[in-house]
């Protein structure tokens, strides 16, 4: 028999006992998983593309079904995962710390996603490290926060009359925008005597309430009007008409300057 006569002979016993043959292979990686793993892994080697598209494929084709496994098997190893995690955490802290630190940078809002969920089911845990934290930066903290006052005084004063108004009761609120259409409006000038405002300074502006809040005046922007600070300690509390005469009588007696465009 020449040994291509011995070729085709194999094949068409093969293909007249194709079941004995697969029974065969069946058997034998049964009984040698070592070396049928070794086999696996030779040929992967050889062949990287061509597993690299099996695997492709292979993940098209059953892609529900794989994920459904890998999640079953991070379900089933949670814990032993969770202690592993955490021997590995305790021997090396710094590059954990690392880790970790790169994986929120990495995936920011999945990361305060996180934090808000824990928050929300340690209330009570969530206050003590917020306090702890504070304590612990404090300085950091109050050097910020004087920054931030003293580049956003007109937020800070808008603050401060909106939480004066809710203290006594009056209705409304105005942003530092409505401050800033006010100026417009007004051009920069005082609502009274028409002097130039100035926004930061001795002679800043006033923000007055046009009726006072305890005359029952509202903290609306509609009940707002830019003062300079003189005018603004003339008015006082008084209501418009009031102040109306008040300035006329000064007028009159000539103890202060004719303001134009008083009310
Ligand atoms: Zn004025």
């Amino acid at each position: 028999m020449t040994q291509e006569e011995k070729r085709e002979y194999d094949r068409k016993w093969r293909e007249a006992n194709r079941e004995k043959v697969r029974q065969q292979a069946r058997d034998w990686r049964a009984a040698n998983p070592e070396k049928r793993r070794d086999h696996i892994r030779k040929w992967q080697t050889a062949n990287l593309e061509e597993k690299r598209e099996y695997d492709r494929k292979r993940y098209a084709a059953n892609r529900n079904l794989i994920l459904a496994r890998v999640r079953e098997r991070q379900a089933a190893n949670r814990d032993e995962k969770r202690e592993y995690d955490r021997k590995r955490h305790e021997a090396n802290p710094e590059i954990a710390r690392e880790r970790a630190r790169d994986w929120r940078i990495a995936h920011l809002e999945r990361s305060r996603e996180r934090v808000r969920q824990w928050e929300a089911a340690n209330p009570e845990r969530a206050f003590q490290n917020a306090r702890k934290w504070r304590a612990a930066n404090r300085d950091e903290i109050n050097e910020r926060l004087r920054r931030w006052f003293a580049s956003n005084p007109e937020k800070v004063r808008q603050h401060k009359r909106n939480r004066h108004a809710r203290s006594v009761g009056a209705p409304g609120a105005h942003t530092a925008q409505d401050i800033q259409a006010l100026w417009d409006a007004q051009d920069g000038r005082c609502a009274a005597c028409h002097t130039a405002l100035h926004k930061t300074g001795k002679q800043t502006r006033h923000v007055d309430h046009i009726i006072p809040l305890f005359q029952g005046g509202t903290n609306w922007p509609d009940n707002l009007q830019l003062l300079c600070p003189r005018c603004n300690r003339a008015k006082g509390f008084l209501l418009p008409e009031e102040w109306a005469k008040r300035l006329a009588l000064a007028v009159k007696a000539n103890a202060v300057q004719p303001p134009a465009g008083a009310p």
